[in-house]
């Protein structure tokens, strides 16, 4: 042990969604836990900002299911608990008034009424307050710069505020996890995909949507979130450049207004919140988790365009397998960790 290294069970390098779930649950499992997490606060790519004194709003917009019929049908995922109805375009506008606006080119819609809509920033607040309460100690303005590995181990993570030790490593850094990881010789398949999100008041469009709507056509999702309403979209290859662009922005509210030219009521450029993030995107869109070719190294990362959704899963799965208990999620059909 290095004289001036702090030292816990665990270390999760990364405070996300899929750190924050993963230390959760190794500290109910009576590990020592810290986080390690370069920014003063934790999130990751649905941190919250305070982008005007007074003005706090988290910057992503959360809905759960992306899925065609035909996939549901031949997966049988119905069978696993997905519930939707195919629903005509006048059966579209009696779930959803707001539809009423657009009801000439409608053809349908996919309902899942079981579908959930949730603001990340008090999910991430009240998570990160649960698990500080079990003992989780956050290492806020802490850089991970690299792992030291001894053998098939790792010995120590290095950080820009010292050395940590801990028996376990997890490494959950979305979109930054590849160049951590290729240090050590492990390699995943993780690239950044920007997304920007818009978000307005609501108040002035009393109509306005209360479902969340995915548009397929039109590449857009509007989600009511409280008193807000979020416009989100686009998938942009920027490398690590998290930058909003304003004409992207442009580009979804003009679909937006296609489909619903009430929006119009609520949105102003000068007031509208406009932010981007990047979606730590792998090959198969599905994330990768377990247990490296070093011992002691695991992996919670490339959860894609549902980071939030899959973060509780996969925080459990990992943290089971960290903890050495038989994972209850089966690891079956999720990329594997390349081995040495
Ligand atoms: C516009 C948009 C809309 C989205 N909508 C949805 C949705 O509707 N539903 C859904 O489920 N998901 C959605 N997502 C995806 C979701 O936000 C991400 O998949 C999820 O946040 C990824 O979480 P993570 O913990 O894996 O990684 P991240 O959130 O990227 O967290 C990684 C953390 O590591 C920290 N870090 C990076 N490098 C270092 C270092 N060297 N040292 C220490 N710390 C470091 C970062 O600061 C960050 O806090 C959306 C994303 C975007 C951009």
């Amino acid at each position: 042990m290095t004289s001036n290294a702090r030292r816990f069970d665990a270390v999760i390098i990364g405070g996300g969604h899929n750190g924050l779930t993963c230390a959760a649950y190794l500290a109910a499992a009576g590990l020592s836990v810290c986080v390690a997490e370069r920014r003063h606060v934790v999130g990751g790519a649905a941190v919250t900002e305070e982008f005007h004194p007074g003005f706090r709003n988290s910057t992503a917009s959360y809905t759960v299911s992306l899925l065609d019929p035909q996939v549901i049908r031949e997966l049988k995922l119905a069978e696993h608990g997905l519930v939707y109805e195919e629903l005509s375009a006048e059966e579209c506008v009696a779930h959803e008034g707001a539809l009423s606006e657009t009801a000439g080119s409608l053809v349908g819609a996919l309902y899942f009424p079981r579908d959930e809509v949730g603001d990340c920033h008090k999910f991430i607040q009240g998570l990160a307050r649960h698990a500080q309460e079990r003992g989780v100690k956050f290492l806020y303005e802490t850089t991970v710069t690299g792992l030291r590995r001894r053998g098939r181990r790792i010995a120590a993570v290095l950080t820009s505020q010292g050395p940590v030790e801990a028996d376990n490593v997890v490494v959950a850094l979305g979109s930054f996890a590849p160049a951590l990881l290729r240090q050590v010789g492990v390699d995943v398949l993780i690239y950044p995909v920007k997304g920007v999100s818009i978000t307005v008041a609501r108040a002035p469009w009393n109509d306005a949507p209360t479902h969340a709507i995915i548009d397929d056509a039109r590449m857009f999702g509007l989600v009511p979130i409280g008193d807000r309403l979020r416009a989100v979209g686009t998938a942009e290859i920027a490398r690590y450049d998290a930058t909003p662009s304003p004409a992207r922005a442009q580009a979804i509210i003009e679909k937006v207004l296609q489909t619903f030219p009430g929006f119009s009521r609520c949105y102003s450029p000068a007031t509208a919140k406009v932010w981007a993030g990047l979606r730590p995107v792998s090959p198969s869109g599905v994330g990768y988790m377990g247990r490296t070719w070093i011992e002691n190294l695991f992996v919670n990362a490339g959860h894609g365009h549902l980071g939030w959704t899959m973060s509780c899963g996969a925080g459990r799965l990992v943290a089971d397998i960290v903890a050495g208990r038989a994972p209850e999620i089966s690891l079956a059909g999720f990329p594997r960790l390349a081995a040495a």
